[in-house]
């Protein structure tokens, strides 16, 4: 009966559940699974006198005062003032009536002598206040917490309340899952499920949530393990002759973090089973060189090797850095992107299927369909926070191959265990040595103009520079209209003497030329609104403005800040701020203070929340229903133990059925075990 679609539901019918599509609602088991985003408290009724600023609740008075006045011809101003235990508290409501005389709110307000209204108080002029309250003119039916669901236009919270109540007759249907050891530690799911949505108290939401949380976590870890159990792949030589004239003929010397990854890499290539494995490091730290090693490796040993990376500018640079390296040494490399022609493809997917080229660098149309290996021992996915689980398995798939995760973003031990809890970890610690930290400094805007003056200077030396807008929403027209006029007007005045490259969001295709001419030098200075590729690796550009700097979260930052000081070169960034806010001015000097990109990533995670800091509307990586990556570590970590144990105990899942089949039911949101199928296009370029 959970399986069955939502218009089993009385009242609902196509039209509901085509919107109920919109907020992902396919059946009545996803409607038991939604859960609610926030609850109202009507278990206390509040006098005015308790009304204390910040506070939501209901609270139940006298109506001493009642207007309406008209703002504009259909906007109406209602205010009301109710009083209890001789206190007073304002209410306010806006609301839009197009009709002759008082609107209808106005007139359901005075028929009533008493009132209640559920709302949150703020600080008034006139002392606390309720503005656009819920209101009742009799005492309010609704008892303990009730459940507040997204929604969109067309569903109403009533309605989403009603259908839970359906699907809950049905929940004798729902299966426990987790391990039987762990009962006295969680209450059970069903329980939990009812609570979930109709808590009769804080304490019932408490548990109901930390089982549920757990649940989730749990459910992830054991399908995550469950994968990298049962793999297996080739068994890679021993360092061969390209291996070795490689790391013979390194122009530079080794860091300590970069030995000990490549250590990794060989030991993991040559055992027999899968390598899983993140090479983590701050911008900058030279994981390329990883890269390269394992190609070779691959190489070496007669495999091919399938590089992806998220963006077809990167996917160029990367092919252009390894073409570089691999062409004296005989390995033949191809790039293949979206963009190729349909005859190059033609002839490179034949090559590829050949053997013919041993390494093929991409973006994510690696994954499509068409292309075939002839021996794909190993996949490299670099900047790997951009694609979601199922794409890396996608790639790996094709040959079941080694895989090689590289990723610049440094992940609080938090998230790193969810997002790669199926991949072992090496962290590189160091730069390379030499390396001078970026200069930054916070700039008032009104200097800003000693800021263009230094960059001039530089180009002149023969340097390059990046000049960043922000951009919050790409779709805000306006916004987009302001940074482009502001953009052209800094090329022409400030930086009129540097060859000056503008790129946006909206350009389309023409922007791709625009980095690439920088990346040649063939530019001086490349002003974006759009956040400069994650990996771009230009060796001249030593200098970084970022404008409204406060406007840019941390991680973004420090990204940012990453793509100067790429060599023993002094670079430096400058923050061009004013801001307003105490959280603004805390960040900025963060970023000033520190170059440890996994300080600034967990500051991040503090301020901003696991959402914002990985930009999970690209990334597409499955997410969690109810578990919150910063206040749910702990369950987290013991959810993590728990499958590691239980994997090790019954790998196979043989004597846990139900859960087996929980996360059978959940793979097209981890996809854990095939990972084919949904792959391209959900990455969208910067
Ligand atoms: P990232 O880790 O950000 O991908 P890259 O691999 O692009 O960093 O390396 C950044 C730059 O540092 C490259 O130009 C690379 O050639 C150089 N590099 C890498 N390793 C070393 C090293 N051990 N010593 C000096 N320079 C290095
Ligand atoms: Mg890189």
């Amino acid at each position: 009966m959970l399986a069955q679609p939502i218009t089993v539901i009385p009242r609902v019918g196509k039209r509901k559940a085509q919107l109920g599509e919109k907020l992902e609602l396919y059946t009545l088991r996803d409607v038991l699974f939604s859960f609610p985003r926030a609850y109202k408290d009507f278990t206390a009724v509040l006098r005015p006198d308790q009304a204390e600023t910040g506070q939501e609740g209901l609270f139940h008075g006298r109506i001493a005062y009642l207007s309406e006045r008209a703002l504009t011809h259909n906007r109406r101003l209602i205010q009301a003032r109710l009083v209890g235990n001789r206190r007073v508290l304002n209410l306010s409501w806006f609301t839009a009536s197009y009709r002759r005389g008082y609107s209808y709110q106005y007139q359901q307000l005075a028929k009533a002598q008493e009132l209640w209204v559920y709302g949150s108080v703020k600080a008034g002029f006139y002392g606390p206040e309720i503005v656009g309250g819920e209101f009742f003119t009799t005492m309010p039916k609704h008892h303990g917490l009730v459940p507040i669901y997204p929604l969109v236009a067309g569903i109403t919270n009533r309605m989403r309340i009603e259908w839970i109540e359906y699907a809950l007759k049905y929940l004798d249907q729902i299966k426990e899952c987790l391990p039987t050891h762990l009962f006295s530690q969680f209450i059970g799911r069903r329980q939990a499920l009812r609570a979930i949505h109709f808590p009769r108290s804080g304490t019932e939401l408490a548990q109901a949530r930390k089982r549920l949380v757990f649940e989730e976590f749990f459910l992830f870890q054991v399908s995550l393990g469950a994968v990298s159990r049962i793999r297996e792949s080739v068994r890679h030589n021993p360092d061969g002759p390209l291996t070795t004239r490689f790391l013979e003929q390194m122009p530079f010397e080794l860091t300590r973090g970069q030995l000990e990854a490549i250590a990794d890499v060989r030991r993991d290539m040559e055992s027999k089973g899968q390598m899983r494995r993140l090479i983590q490091g701050d911008v900058g730290c030279g994981k390329t060189v990883i890269a390269a090693y394992a190609c070779l490796k691959a190489v070496d040993s007669g495999g091919q090797v399938a590089v992806m990376v998220p963006t077809e500018i990167l996917a160029r640079q990367m092919y252009d850095r390894m073409q570089t390296d691999f062409a004296p040494l005989g390995v033949k490399t191809a790039l293949f992107i979206g963009k190729t022609s349909p005859k190059q493809r033609e002839e490179i997917l034949k090559k590829i299927a050949s053997q013919e080229v041993s390494v093929v660098i991409g973006t994510h149309a690696l994954i499509s369909e068409q292309v075939e290996f002839g021996n794909l021992t190993l996949a490299i996915i670099d900047e790997q926070h951009r694609f979601g689980v199922r794409q890396r398995l996608a790639l790996s798939d094709k040959g079941n191959a080694d895989l090689l995760v590289m990723s610049a973003t440094p992940i609080p031990r938090s998230l790193a265990l969810t997002l790669y809890g199926d991949l072992n970890t090496t962290i590189i610690r160091e730069l390379p040595a030499g390396r001078k930290p970026v200069d930054t400094r916070l700039i008032h805007p009104r200097q800003r103009d000693d800021v263009y003056r230094f960059v001039v200077q530089r180009v002149k030396q023969g340097e390059q520079a990046f000049v960043v807008f922000p951009l919050v929403e790409e779709s805000d027209k306006l916004d987009a209209r302001a940074a482009i006029q502001e953009m052209e007007y800094l090329s022409k005045n400030q930086l009129a003497q540097a060859r000056v490259g503008l790129v946006h969001g909206q350009m389309g295709k023409a922007k791709d030329q625009i980095m690439q001419d920088f990346y040649e030098g063939k530019l001086d200075v490349l002003v974006s609104t759009t956040v400069i590729e994650v990996g771009m690796n230009v060796l001249t550009a030593t200098v970084m403005v970022i404008e409204n700097a406060d406007r840019f979260g941390l991680a973004q930052l420090h990204q940012l800040r990453g793509r100067v000081g790429r060599t023993r070169k002094q670079a430096y960034c400058f923050l061009i701020a004013d801001p307003k806010s105490e959280l603004a001015r805390k960040r900025l000097e963060i970023i000033r203070h520190t170059n440890d990109g996994l300080r600034i990533a967990e500051e991040d995670l503090k301020l901003r929340g696991p959402g914002d800091l990985l930009g999970t509307r690209q990334s597409g990586e499955p997410w969690f229903n109810l578990a919150d990556l910063v206040r749910d570590q702990a369950l987290l970590e013991q959810a993590r133990r728990e499958a590691q144990q239980l994997i090790r105990t019954d790998p196979g899942l043989e004597q846990h059925p139900d859960l087996r089949a929980e996360i059978k039911r959940q793979q097209p949101q981890t996809a854990a075990v095939s990972g084919r199928g949904e792959t391209g296009g959900r990455i969208e370029p910067n």
